[in-house]
């Protein structure tokens, strides 16, 4: 592995109207290397002027793309996939060194998943309803106009594929504000579309920071909708913005998931796979188990298996073979998982890692486990966004539903059972988005979003095409 990464070209550029444009400030955005704490690369940061610029090119472009054929679009989303895949390499080494993921995983995950979700809206287009019969009515289904996309660091290109696939797929033109921290791999996303030959105007590319880009997309009379995935604090902030125009509003919020392991469950797995849910891109996901609930009778053995996987878990260079678990993203993230740590350590009991730092160099925090965590700890309530896991005991089924539910969260969970009947039974008491009902592997297919506080839209597959959708009736 080269210590020089291959870095997207144009990254003193913006991307509106189908050209490479100089920002209208003077402002930068450092992206900083998490493992070595040494700039990766510098980006200019947008303006209200910029999101004004980019937000006309989509306006312009909107109707022209709407009357594509779908067939045309779908042929168009399908080669950007493909386009995608040919990067793939690049791309997860990119954001290996951008956000810490291990190498694996990005290459997995991070850069595997856009292509497959491209591809999932091309082959949806084939057969989608867009007109119904309703009685006297015709019923069509026209895209919102243009959307304003606002993205986090996590999954940089999966949370902006997951957006502009859908988007374009509805007819929409999009203007996507990348994370300030990892706006690198939405280069390269241009640079695939304009090899695919996207129209000029159909996606425009703008990175800056939330308060001033992300606000000035929010606010703009001519957006039509804004699609955001981040913090409550943050698309709390986005509806408020939006308001004002009464335009649409997608939130993907955070979470603190459950996983919920019944008494009849094979604890060995439940706690295994529970582990590497929790830890997965160094615990920086926002469907990750960060509850795990146990019965009281099982809490000291599940413990003993999380603190078992625990220790053994490789942490280290997100490039280096073997590594399960990299940095956190930046300073201020691997500050805020150490201080919720050391609350923790007053609040339940530390069974694995701790707040020091494993490392002398880069944004690092050991894996992390509390049991005997009460319902109603800070550790049990708030998002960490960190490798820390909480052990819950309970006493009854009924009590666990009210632990997992007890929270101003509902994105994701898991529930373990020897049966898969009553696995099921349990899940639909959940209040969440998804459930993963003993080790179900995600489906990129399914429906993905929050009840509560996680948010209020729906993305990926089908339920995510209709996001984007308006809805008309002609009554003839
Ligand atoms: P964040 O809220 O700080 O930033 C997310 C995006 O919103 C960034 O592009 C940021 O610039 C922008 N933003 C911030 N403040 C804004 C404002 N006032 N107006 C407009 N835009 C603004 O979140 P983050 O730290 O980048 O990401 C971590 C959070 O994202 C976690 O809470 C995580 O759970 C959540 N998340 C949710 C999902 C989901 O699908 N539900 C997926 C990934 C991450």
């Amino acid at each position: 592995m080269t210590d020089s990464p291959t870095l997207p070209d144009h990254l003193d550029a913006f991307y509106v109207g189908g050209a490479w444009v100089p920002p209208s400030g003077a402002g930068t955005l450092t992206i900083v290397n998490p493992t070595t704490e040494e700039p990766l690369a510098t980006v200019p940061a947008g303006t209200a002027a910029d999101a004004d610029r980019a937000v006309a090119a989509a306006r312009a472009a909107f109707p022209g793309w709407a009357a594509t054929p779908v067939a045309e679009r779908a042929a168009l989303l399908a080669a950007l996939g493909e386009e995608l895949l040919s990067r793939r390499a690049m791309l997860a080494e990119l954001i290996a060194r951008e956000v810490g993921s291990p190498l694996k995983f990005a290459t997995g995950t991070q850069a595997g998943l856009p292509p497959v979700v491209l591809g999932s809206y091309a082959t949806l287009l084939d057969d989608f309803p867009f007109e119904e019969t309703i009685g006297n009515s015709l019923v069509v289904r026209e895209p919102v106009g243009v959307v304003a996309a606002i993205t986090p660091w996590n999954y940089p290109l999966h949370q902006v594929v997951a957006k502009v696939a859908a988007a374009l797929a509805a007819g929409c033109t999009v203007v996507l504000k990348p994370s300030e921290v990892a706006p690198l791999s939405a280069y390269v996303l241009v640079a695939a579309a304009e090899k695919v030959g996207l129209p000029a105007g159909v996606l425009n590319v703008v990175p800056g920071t939330g308060p001033v880009v992300g606000e000035a997309l929010a606010a703009h009379p001519d957006v039509d909708m804004v699609s955001f995935t981040g913090s409550v604090r943050g698309g709390r902030r986005v509806w408020e913005v939006a308001a004002g125009t009464v335009k649409k509003v997608a939130l993907e919020l955070g979470g603190k998931s459950a996983n919920v392991i019944l008494d009849d469950a094979d604890l060995a797995v439940a706690v295994k796979v529970g582990i590497a849910n929790c830890f997965v891109n160094g615990g920086q996901t926002c469907t990750a188990w960060t509850r795990m609930l146990v019965p009281a009778a099982l809490h000291d053995q599940a413990v003993e298996l999380a603190v078992a996987a625990t220790e053994k878990y490789p942490v280290g260079d997100p490039l280096a073979e073997g590594t399960k678990l990299g940095p956190l993203v930046s300073a201020a993230q691997r500050d805020r998982v150490r201080d919720y740590i050391r609350t923790g350590m007053a609040e339940a009991t530390l069974v694995a890692g701790g707040p020091d730092a494993p490392f002398d160099r880069g944004f690092f925090v050991r894996p992390t486990v509390f049991a005997d965590v009460r319902p109603d700890a800070t550790i049990a309530q708030e998002e960490i966004f960190g490798p820390v896991l909480s052990i819950l005991p309970y006493a009854t089924e009924d009590e666990a539903v009210e632990i997992a539910n007890g929270t101003p969260y509902g994105l994701s969970g898991a529930v373990f059972s020897g049966d898969q009947d009553r696995a099921v039974a349990v899940a639909r008491r959940l209040r969440t988005g998804q459930v993963m009902v003993n080790g179900g592997a995600f489906n990129p297919l399914a429906p993905f979003g929050g009840y509560k506080q996680s948010g209020n839209g729906r993305e990926l597959g089908r339920y995510g095409l209709e996001e984007f959708l308006e809805v008309k009736s002609l009554q003839l």
